[in-house]
């Protein structure tokens, strides 16, 4: 019997008692709340009584349980000081709205079960459970001892995962089942920074001036919306003519739209103008997969006959350092290397007015280089030129592991003896995931390439066949991890 069949045949409790599990511990809503702190309970009382029903459960079982201090718990099999770690969160994001069943109801369909957490990330920890249970229940002699541990506080900072490093050594191999398939053995690096330039309100009177510009809400995310303010100057020419010439020839050449409402005017007399340009968001992790509003608005600005006013010089100075690419090269960050990539960079927010220039930008640096590599002095020197000063922001190190190391390799022997996908191959991302909060795992699962991917969505599932090939995944990983 090779590794595989041995996982198949391992004692797994049955389907109807794991979606039961499951369901009750949906219907906790272990959102964030942190009203309690002075009490011990720093992230919500919610997340704590999800952590101790799946403690009790665990200590029904015989397995060591542990709550340290209501931010994070653990239930450990075995007695080996050396350990195979399993990190997973029961903190979940809020509801949101849309949802067609109740969120924290813990609905059992036909073919899925559907709560908040079901897949980010109460699904993949009961799967793990199981998955345990059946190696507790098979009686196999393993050579290490294996611990599910439990975050309460991933979703808002991973300071649970802080607080378990305190006092527990960190586990010899391990993995997280937070993130995708197959395997995620590197993750870039990630800073953020702030570019400003104080204006000396010079303006210029012309036929189209620019007022004010706003765009984006969050740093991590690529803005789908940019708006400009703008005055029309009837004495100095046509300029509204100009502006509905500029709008349909740019919207027939890139892929955004741009909408422009200005009140009833009177010839002669100055009158504001608002424009909205709609881009597509995406994740900063992903700049690629968007369309950046604040780029495209720039770009656009910089087809205006704004002058050269303090703010039609900045358009330029972005148009010449960032323009419409996020690799960030016209900046002099253009970093890359072969295990992940480019780096990657992302405008998340704007502010300018008469005062002066506010930009946000987030990068996703390679996992061969630091943040110092990032802020290098050809940075610091182009930024300067163009008379805007750098706000360097903590920058959080990249993790990388061995592609043909024990733990990649182990978990992607699994992977593909349970797919059959035997192409698979290990992934770099640029996104962060919970396996930065422990040395030495990586993120596992719990997304197949075929999984409709809910998590932070309205009406957020686990399909019943997804999550019974996670528990024997978890199961195969743990006990041939024993053995690497
Ligand atoms: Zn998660």
């Amino acid at each position: 019997m090779d590794a595989y069949q041995r996982a198949l045949a391992l004692p797994f409790a049955t389907n109807t008692q794991m979606y039961q599990t499951l369901s009750q511990l949906l219907k906790y809503p272990s959102v964030f709340d942190g009203s309690l702190v002075g009490q011990g309970i720093p992230y919500g009382q919610a997340t704590v009584d999800a952590l101790n029903a799946l403690l009790s459960l665990g200590a029904a079982e015989g397995f060591e349980a542990v709550n340290l201090d209501n931010h994070v718990g653990y239930l450990q099999y075995g007695s080996h000081e050396e350990y195979i770690g399993v990190l997973c969160h029961l903190d979940v994001v809020p509801a949101g709205n849309y949802w067609t069943h109740q969120p924290f109801d813990g609905v059992i369909l036909e073919d899925r079960i559907v709560g908040r957490g079901a897949l980010d990330n109460k699904g993949p920890a009961v799967a793990s459970f199981y998955a345990l249970k059946a190696l507790k229940d098979s009686g196999l002699p393993l050579n290490r001892s294996i611990r599910l541990i439990f975050g309460l506080n991933e979703e808002t900072g991973s300071k649970c995962v802080a607080h378990y490093n305190l006092t527990q050594k960190p586990p010899v191999l391990g993995f997280t089942p937070d993130a995708e398939f197959p395997v995620i053995y590197a993750e870039k690096g990630i800073t953020s920074f702030k570019l400003k330039e104080n204006f000396h309100r010079s303006r210029s009177l012309n036929e189209i001036e620019l007022l004010s510009l706003n765009g984006g809400t969050a740093v991590n995310m690529v803005p789908d919306t940019c708006e400009a303010q703008l005055n029309l100057n009837p004495a100095e020419g046509h300029g509204l003519e100009i502006l509905k010439a500029a709008i349909a020839d740019f919207e027939k050449h890139h892929p955004v739209s741009i909408s422009w409402d200005a009140p009833e005017h009177v010839d002669n007399v100055s009158y504001p103008v608002t424009l909205i340009l709609k881009g597509t968001s995406a994740h900063a992790s992903t700049p690629e997969a968007g369309h950046n509003a604040v780029s495209y608005m720039m770009s656009f600005l910089g087809h205006l006959p704004l002058g050269d006013g303090d703010m039609g010089q900045a358009i330029k100075a972005y148009n010449k350092l960032i323009g419409l690419e996020y690799y960030g090269e016209g900046l002099g960050m253009g970093l890359s290397d072969e295990p992940s990539g480019k780096l990657t960079l992302n405008v998340g927010q704007v502010h300018m007015d008469i005062d002066g220039l506010m930009l946000h930008i987030n990068v996703r640096f390679p996992v061969t280089y630091t943040g110092q590599d990032v802020y290098n002095d050809e940075v610091k020197a182009r930024v300067a030129s163009v008379g805007w000063t750098l706000e360097e922001g903590r920058a959080v190190a990249p993790i990388v592991h061995q592609r043909d190391g024990v733990l990649v390799k182990t978990l992607m022997e699994v992977y593909r003896a349970h797919t059959g996908d035997a192409q698979a191959e290990p992934i770099s991302i640029g996104g962060g995931t919970y396996a930065r909060s422990i040395p030495g795992i990586v993120a596992f699962g719990p997304l197949f390439s075929h999984s409709q991917d809910t998590m932070h969505q309205a009406d957020e599932h686990i399909t019943k066949s997804d999550f019974d090939q996670l528990v024997r995944i978890y199961a195969d990983a743990m006990l041939r991890l024993t053995e690497a």
